[in-house]
């Protein structure tokens, strides 16, 4: 194969931690009420997103819905959710590329140099904070993004970790 898009750096985000949503499933209730509200549990924590919806008229009458994208406000068709976070493809993509071109060390550090940025106490335990001034609320929203994509990853690798020694001792005492 060649042509145009083969020489893409970075695949698709990792399927599996990823759920998508699309417009078509929206019920038309929801779609009287312009918005969408989307909730499970993560890492032990209850997350809800509330998404609003657009509406446009069709060239050939009739009107069309739209998802509008909670982080980059750009309408979309098809929104995905992990990591804790709700946003179209290309946000993600954005925040996937920087994760992937990060070693797990360096991972790890990242939220505490976002959360320097931010002005934020050291540490993703710590309650986030909120936009500091002079900052550009477009600005504060792409940094609190990404911080959040990968300190929920870090979170959930050590629920995994956990969960697996739980198991781990389970089994042990089950002898
Ligand atoms: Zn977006």
């Amino acid at each position: 194969m060649g042509g145009l898009g083969s020489g893409r750096q970075y695949g698709k985000p990792t399927a599996n931690r990823l759920e998508s949503i699309n417009i078509k499933d929206v019920s038309a209730g929801n779609k009287a009420n312009g918005f969408v509200k989307y909730s499970y549990w993560l890492n032990g924590k209850l997350v809800g997103h509330l998404v609003h919806l657009e509406q446009a008229e069709c060239n050939y009458g009739g009107v069309r819905y739209w998802f509008t994208c909670p982080n980059c406000h750009r309408r979309v068709g098809v929104l995905y959710l992990s990591s804790g976070q709700c946003a179209c493809r290309k946000c993600f993509n954005l925040a996937y590329k920087s994760e992937r071109e990060t070693n797990q060390d360096r991972l790890y550090r990242k939220p505490g140099k976002l959360r320097d940025r931010l002005g934020w106490r050291p540490g993703i335990v710590h309650p986030d904070g909120d936009k500091p001034k002079g900052m550009h609320w477009k600005t504060f929203r792409r940094i609190k993004f990404k911080h959040d994509v990968i300190a929920n990853r870090i979170c959930g690798a050590t629920m995994e970790w956990i969960n697996k020694r739980k198991t781990a001792y389970a089994t042990t005492q089950s002898r």
